[in-house]
């Protein structure tokens, strides 16, 4: 076997209170994309299709990806890839994670797993630090590993799989409008008060309790930020409104997914989370601008292999 299709999910990350350690994997969003082994020993995206991103592999997260795990590999061997996109460059939910964390983990099936999880993360965070400038986790290991993740530690990185309780379910919302990674990260401040913190790592300890425990209420009281959605959520038309509809029609929390500008609501039951769709269809509707909408289940299993 020297090829494979497979389904690159779409992932959320921050999940409100845990910036840059929390994420979680959605199950019927995402990229398909192709891997197959050659012996011509380089790295080649092949094709690109639903998406206008560089053919170039130093250019392409996905061949970034797959080259820092062939420099780990110690046989010489080709891969390329076809990647057929779904999920929008900059909607904030983990465009470029779905591309490098479908590729390496692609690549190691089809050489029949040398490298763990926590190695396929390591080398997809490449491709992360190309497309953003910072080889954060939050998405590539939901996307990895399935479910919800921790990033307890970048150096040296230690990412955790958390419990997914089964009846979570995911509605987001992503407006079209360009919002710069680089413009959600300069409107953060550099320190944060004693207080705030200390109301951070409460929800954040809440929230992994919560899931853990599978108590929807805890994780409900938890999805709280008191430190960056106050910032940017002031980059995201209607936020305010979004969130007062999504808890109103009965989502346990809701916040920005990433660096926005989508925004995700958690549900507790699949009626809900569509409930929670059609307010904020309503709310979005009058703004004029254009929208998708996706409610998901949480993909306790990452990437997997399709027809
Ligand atoms: P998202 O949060 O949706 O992943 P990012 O801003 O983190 O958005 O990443 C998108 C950036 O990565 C864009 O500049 C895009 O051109 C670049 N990029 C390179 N290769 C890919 C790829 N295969 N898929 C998505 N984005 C890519």
């Amino acid at each position: 076997m020297n090829r494979v299709k497979i389904f690159a999910p779409a992932t959320v990350a921050n999940l409100s209170c845990g910036f840059d350690v929390l994420g979680c994997c959605l199950d019927t969003v995402g990229d398909e994309m192709v891997i197959s082994l050659t012996e011509e020993p380089s790295v080649k995206i092949t094709k690109i299709e639903g998406a206008n991103l560089p053919l170039e592999t130093h250019k392409n997260v996905a061949g970034v990806a797959v080259e820092a795990l062939l420099k780990s590999y110690s046989k010489d061997i080709g891969v390329e890839i076809e990647i057929y996109k779904k999920i929008k460059a900059g909607s904030g939910i983990g465009s470029s994670a779905a591309s490098s964390a479908g590729a390496v983990w692609a690549v190691n099936h089809l050489l029949n797993n040398p490298f763990t999880a926590q190695e396929l993360v390591s080398f997809a965070m490449e491709g992360e630090k190309l497309a953003s400038g910072n080889a954060h986790a939050d998405n590539v290991a939901p996307a990895l590993l399935g479910g919800f993740t921790l990033v307890r530690s970048y150096t040296p990185l230690d990412v955790i799989k958390l419990n997914t309780p089964n009846d979570l379910v995911m509605t987001v919302i992503h407006p079209q409008i360009e919002v710069k990674t680089s413009d959600s990260r300069s409107v953060l401040k550099q320190n944060v008060s004693l207080k705030k913190a200390i109301q951070q790592w409460g929800n954040l300890g809440g929230l992994v309790a919560g899931l853990c425990t599978e108590d929807y209420e805890l994780i409900g009281r938890s999805l709280e930020d008191v430190i960056i959605e106050p910032l940017r959520s002031i980059l995201i038309p209607e936020f305010t409104a979004v969130k007062e509809a999504a808890i109103a029609n009965g989502a346990l929390g809701c916040g920005i997914s990433g660096s926005g500008p989508s925004i995700f609501a958690l549900s507790k039951s699949i009626k809900t989370a569509n409930q929670v769709a059609q307010a904020i269809h309503g709310v979005y509707s009058k703004t004029g601008l254009d929208f998708d909408i996706h409610v998901s289940k949480i993909n306790s299993q990452g990437v997997k292999i399709i027809p």
